[in-house]
This record gives structure tokens, C-alpha cells and sequence, in this order.
């Protein structure tokens, strides 16, 4: 199937601006997506329609306001795949989502001294929530090292299941290399050793279908920004049984069925998933746009988007392995990777790569990447990283790899 670029693009307002007097070129996806003008008039509709805080009254407005949000989480249970729309809780990111199911395990589900296997290839919002529950609840990690291509080290992953680790937290795509890690093999392995598996899904649901079921995933989360939704929110996806089991990590309203207070006791009755994980008012024009989000991606379907991000993608690092004075970082094989280029520029810092392309209207990124342990097992304290999203153009691709050839 083929996508039909030019319209696309014109769903995207956004693209059609400059940036230092030249048409903007937005190479940075991995940080954020833009949005299409669905999503924006999605949130526009709904403050200018239906806005009420949900679950929270009888009238007209409040019941509408309900019914987008309930149908924000059938939507992006669907999305994933998931058994049901009870199992999706809709938080602010991905951040928020790994800090959540940290602390939910921590509270119902480990014990002091048990170990989190965590990966040296994953960004810091996978591995500082698990570090963090070591000095309030005893919990221990583990590292599992990563290759000098920036992959996960295998052998290692598993000599270190031999420890038994209680939950393995692994990333599905990483945010630097863009590599697509085998899960499919590597979450049998942990659930043989007896750990439950946290996915960190923000690289991975902008580019490919994700199926939780497939995976058998115990957790899954990822960040409605990165995927043409708006900023604020984002997915924690978890199986029934263990939602059901493990205790809230935020109390409040909306989340209660009952409070009774007897003697200056308090006796709470939860409600039910997913509401007993979300309490407070809801984002729900970002429910609302993540809805039109998840829409329009499926209205153009993974099989015109793959094709043509792969091929933007196979323009980019051609391109730029022709060029002497620039280090490609990251796996050789491009068949297992999202469109992430990391490099570097001899001679030249990341930032003042990305500064000269900001010059001519193209946005990078550069620094870390939120990956600071990835980066010191590559032997770098910084890079700068081109990410493709399925509206970018060829010629886009070329005027960036003209620059960096003019670095040389
Ligand atoms: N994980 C990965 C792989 C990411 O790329 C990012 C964003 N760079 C995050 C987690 C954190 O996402 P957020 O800032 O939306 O919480």
C-alpha cells in the first residue's frame, strides 16, 4: 500500500512552517510527534461541546464527557490489543506509567532484598523508578549489559535470570539505536525464571503494531505525545489479575466507591479497574485526542507507514555512510530497527551539529537521549540522533544529509 505524502502532510499544519527562513524539516519524532489537525480539532470539539469533569454528574454535558473518556480507553486498548478496556490506565506518560507499575509492585508484589533486572539499553524513566525503590522499600536491581552496537547482551540477559529476579523491565524499541529488542523470546525466558515483565513501549507504538496478548506483556506503557496525541497523556497497560491485586498508587477522588470513617478509622472501598488507578480529574481532552490519534494512524493503515519510513529510513543511513567524517552508532542491520539515527561528527559537538541544522530549518536532537548508561557503554558522553516519522519526505532526508556533508 502506498501513502499519498502530500496529503498527509496536509493534515499536519504544523509542516508548513519555516524555521530561520527555511521550510521547517522535523527530524526529532523520538522526542515528540507532531499532530494532525484531526487531533487538534478533536480537542478543540470537545472544550468547545462537551467539557465536564467526568463520572462526576447526571447532566448532559458530564455524560457525554464520560462516554469519550471510557471510549479513549477502548480505543487504546484496542490499540494494544489487550484483553480489556478495564486493563488500560491512562496516566500522563510514559514516565509516569513505569513510575506507577514501580510502585504498585514495590507496594503489593515484592519484598525487601528481591532484585528488578533492569537494561543498560533503556532510558532513564525504565530505570531510575526501579533504583529508586531501593531506598524505600529494600528492592534491589540488576543491570544487564548492552553490546558495543548499543543492543542488549543476551548471554548476559540470561546468566542474569539465573538470580531469579522478581520483574525484568526492558524496553521494546530503544530510543537511541531504535533497535526492536526479540521480545517475543526474551519474555518466555523471564517468565520461566518466575518474573513479571514491564515493557517500556514509547519507541515501539509509533512505528508497528503492538499485540500485549502476543507478548504476553505483563505491563506496557507508552506516552500519547510520541504518537500524534497530545502532551499529558499516556497509557499504562497491565493484566487484569495483577491490576486487580496490587494496590493504588494515588489516592483521591474518583477512585472510591465508598469512604467510611469509623472511630478516626478509614475503611475504603476501591472502585473498579481501571478508576481505582486513577484518581483526581482526568485529561480527557487528551483522551479525546488520543482517540483521534489512534484514528487516523489506523485510517492510514501500518502498511503504508512501515513501507515508507523504512525507505526514508534506508535513504538516511545510506546517505550518511558514504560520509567519512561521520560515525554511525547502533546495530549494522537496519531490518531490526525504527527509524532512529544516532551519529556522530568528527571535530564536532552534538549540539553544535544541531545548531548548524537548526540553521537550516532541521530539527535533531542532541545529548544523551535521557540514556546516559547506553552512551557510557558506547564509549560517549552525547550524540546527535535523526528520527523519521511516516510525514517525512525524501527531500527533507537529502537537504539534512547535504548539511552534514558540508561538516566534513
Ligand atoms: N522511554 C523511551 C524509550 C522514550 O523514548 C521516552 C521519551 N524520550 C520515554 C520513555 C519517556 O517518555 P515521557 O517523557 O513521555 O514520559
Amino acid at each position: 500500500m502506498t501513502m499519498d505524502i502530500a496529503a498527509v502532510r496536509a493534515d499536519f499544519p504544523i509542516l508548513a512552517r519555516t524555521v530561520n527562513g527555511k521550510p521547517l524539516a522535523y527530524l526529532d519524532n523520538a522526542a515528540t510527534s507532531q499532530k494532525p489537525r484531526q487531533v487538534l480539532e478533536a480537542v478543540d470539539r470537545y472544550y468547545r461541546q462537551n467539557n465536564a469533569n467526568v463520572h462526576r454528574g447526571v447532566h448532559t454535558l458530564a455524560s457525554e464527557s464520560t462516554v469519550l473518556y471510557e471510549e479513549a480507553h477502548q480505543k487504546a486498548a484496542a490499540f494494544l490489543n489487550a484483553r480489556s478496556w478495564q486493563e488500560i490506565i491512562f496516566v500522563r506518560n510514559t514516565t509516569e506509567a513505569l513510575n506507577l507499575a514501580a510502585t504498585a509492585l514495590a507496594l503489593g508484589h515484592l519484598k525487601p532484598g528481591d532484585e528488578v533486572l533492569i537494561t543498560r539499553v533503556d532510558h532513564h524513566s525504565n530505570i531510575i523508578p526501579w533504583f529508586l525503590l531501593k531506598e524505600r522499600f529494600g528492592i534491589l536491581t540488576r543491570m544487564v549489559d548492552a553490546l558495543p552496537d548499543g543492543t542488549l547482551d543476551l548471554e548476559d540477559f540470561k546468566a542474569k535470570l539465573a538470580g531469579r529476579p522478581k520483574v525484568v523491565a526492558m524496553t521494546h524499541v530503544s530510543n537511541v539505536t531504535g533497535w526492536i529488542s526479540p521480545l517475543e523470546r526474551l519474555i518466555p525466558l523471564a517468565h520461566e525464571a518466575g518474573a513479571l515483565v514491564v515493557v517500556d513501549g514509547a519507541q515501539a507504538v509509533p512505528h508497528f503494531p503492538v499485540d500485549v496478548q502476543a507478548l504476553d506483556a505483563d505491563f506496557y506503557a507508552f506516552s500519547g505525545h510520541k504518537v500524534l496525541a497530545p502532551m499529558g497523556i499516556g497509557v499504562l497497560y497491565g493484566k487484569r489479575e495483577l491490576l486487580t491485586r496490587l494496590p493504588p498508587f494515588l489516592g483521591g477522588g474518583d477512585m472510591l466507591e465508598t469512604v467510611c470513617v469509623v472511630g478516626g478509622v478509614c475503611s475504603l472501598c476501591l472502585k473498579a479497574l481501571p478508576w481505582k488507578y486513577e484518581a483526581g480529574t482526568a485529561n480527557v481532552d487528551g483522551a479525546v485526542g488520543l482517540t483521534a490519534a489512534i484514528d487516523y494512524l489506523a485510517g492510514l493503515g501500518w502498511d503504508a507507514v512501515r513501507p515508507h519510513e523504512e525507505s526514508l529510513f534506508r535513504r538516511t543511513v545510506e546517505g550518511m555512510r558514504r560520509m567519512k567524517h561521520v560515525r554511525l552508532i547502533g546495530p549494522e542491520d537496519l531490518s531490526r530497527r525504527v527509524g532512529c539515527v544516532p551519529f556522530t561528527v568528527e571535530g564536532l559537538s552534538a549540539s553544535e551539529v544541531a545548531t548548524a541544522l537548526d540553521g537550516e530549518g532541521i530539527a535533531i536532537r542532541s545529548g544523551f537521549h535521557c540514556a546516559q548508561p547506553l552512551h557510557e557503554r558506547l564509549g560517549l558522553s552525547s550524540s546527535a540522533r535523526i528520527s523519521l516519522a511516516f510525514y517525512n519526505t525524501e527531500a527533507e532526508v537529502d537537504r539534512c544529509l547535504a548539511v552534514l556533508e558540508s561538516l566534513g
